[in-house]
């Protein structure tokens, strides 16, 4: 698509609006909206102006200005807004340097790939994400804005769970009871069907949709397979429908991972497949159907698995999911069946070309950029070390001991543990200068000193439990 075909787009559409998005570091969509009258093929070459001291994690005051080039293929009509309009992806370049910015999370996608292809390994790595998510009523659930003590096991959230006295428990959602009786049990069909249809109006096939085990709404919508960077683009639009749909019939959506306590949490299964010439490279005769190259991609992705969840589950709140109990995995091995370990290599894949590895660790707070190409990384550090994966563990970790458990190659406890395990361990992502080192430290410190220190500096609700009587 060129700058043409989009101003025909938009004026297919009768938009006179354009909504320019792009993704901070943590996965946040950011936007501005321009009369389109004002912008011409030009915009496409020259970008538009924007103040990168305002995003976290970006610039400094004293070097602020920065570039958004809109990229043009990346049109759509945006759902949410009353007056037609469209949205456009954009890019970030240095209005100095004209350099793509190496803090911009599509570049870092764009980046890896073009290494991937370098390496020779592969030419496409295709992306299969499998988003959860919690359906709330109101906003109930959320912290207030300081973050001060609150309330979180409501009598909603015990009436929702189905543990309460009160209630219509036969049209509740028991505990771990959501997979997946149908209605009346399940009260969301038509939500998600609604959210189905606007994700398909952009451009992205959906496989399925359905209730997930966890109660108070816990909903699964799947994608189809795509490409890397498009499947990145596609998550920004899912979480951003998702949420919007909700919206619209009062309800709100979370992507936390574990937003009620002692029931499954929402994780972001990754599928992933290298492919070379139209062919896939992961299926050959080893384990579980698998070719020698994929069994070394997974090695690379078990070996530094404990640095790339700081990626992939890159919130405080992650690490209440990777628990033992819940489908969540909490060691780092793979496994043909077992969910219980991080990397599962799916059965009912049909046919060879179906061959791919499922990272189960991610979860949907992860930002899909840094995430996905990070996997990648992993694994083409895999491949090009030759990286044994190890034995398969083929037993249900969550029966072992504690002791066992600690032999196992375990993943981090905490966003603390992930991000030392990081600082350790990302020569395989600066490979290439595919991550940056400012990127790595930027992240880093953002979590320590915006995430982890406040929380930190909060007394948990629980502690009262233990401690008042002290
Ligand atoms: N919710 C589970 C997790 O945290 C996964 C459940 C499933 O999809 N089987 O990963
Ligand atoms: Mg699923
Ligand atoms: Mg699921
Ligand atoms: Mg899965």
């Amino acid at each position: 698509m060129t700058p043409k075909d989009f101003f025909a787009f938009a004026e297919k559409h009768g938009a006179k609006m354009v909504d320019l998005k792009f993704t901070d570091i943590f996965g946040t969509w950011q936007h501005c909206s321009y009369p389109i009258s004002t912008w011409d093929e030009g915009t496409f070459e020259d970008g538009v102006g924007f103040d990168g001291s305002s995003i976290r994690g970006w610039q400094t005051i004293d070097s602020s200005d920065m570039l958004a080039v809109p990229d043009p293929a990346s049109v759509k009509l945006d759902p949410f807004f009353k007056s037609p309009t469209v949205s456009v992806l954009a890019d970030i370049v240095d209005p100095i340097t004209k350099e793509d910015y190496n803090k911009d999370p599509r570049n870092v996608a764009k980046k890896g790939l073009a290494y991937l292809q370098q390496t020779g390994i592969a030419d496409s790595c295709f992306i299969g994400p499998e988003p959860e998510f919690f359906i709330f009523d109101d906003v109930r659930y959320l912290s207030n804005q300081r973050g001060a003590m609150y309330e979180i096991d409501s009598s909603e959230a015990a009436w929702n769970t189905g543990r309460s006295e009160e209630g219509n428990l036969g049209h509740k959602v028991g505990y771990k009871g959501g997979y997946f009786p149908v209605a009346p049990t399940d009260t969301y069909g038509d939500l998600r069907a609604e959210m189905v249809d606007e994700l398909q109006k952009v451009g992205i096939v959906v496989e399925a949709h359905h209730h997930e085990v966890a109660t108070a709404g816990q909903c699964e919508i799947d994608m189809e397979f795509s490409p890397l960077l498009q499947m990145a683009d596609q998550f920004m639009w899912y979480k951003y429908i998702i949420k919007n749909v909700a919206k619209r019939n009062g309800k709100t959506v979370t992507f936390m991972p574990k937003p009620v306590f002692d029931d499954n949490g929402s994780g972001m299964h990754t599928h992933i497949s290298l492919w070379k010439d139209g062919n896939t490279l992961m299926a050959g005769d080893g384990y579980a159907g698998l070719s020698e190259l994929a069994l070394h991609a997974i090695g690379g992705i078990l070996k530094h698995g404990r640095a790339l969840i700081a990626l992939s589950n890159p919130t405080a709140n992650s690490f209440h999911r990777l628990v033992p109990g819940f489908e969540a995995p909490v060691t780092l091995a793979m496994s043909q069946r077992n969910r219980s370990a991080s990397c599962r290599i799916p059965m009912y894949s049909g046919s060879p070309k179906a061959k791919r590895v499922e990272f189960r660790c991610p979860d949907p707070t992860a930002n899909g950029y840094l995430s996905f190409t990070a996997l990648m990384m992993a694994m083409i550090d895999g491949v090009q070390n030759k990286i044994d994966p190890g034995e398969p563990l083929d037993r249900d970790i969550y029966d072992m001991t504690p002791e066992e458990l600690a032999e196992t190659n375990v993943a981090p406890k905490s966003l603390d543990e992930a991000l030392i395990a990081l600082e350790e361990d990302s020569a395989f992502l600066t490979a290439g200068d595919v991550f940056s080192e400012d990127l790595i430290k930027a992240f880093i410190k953002f979590k320590r000193t915006e995430e982890l220190d406040p929380i930190r500096l909060r007394p948990h609700p629980y502690e009262f439990d233990l401690y008042y009587n002290a």
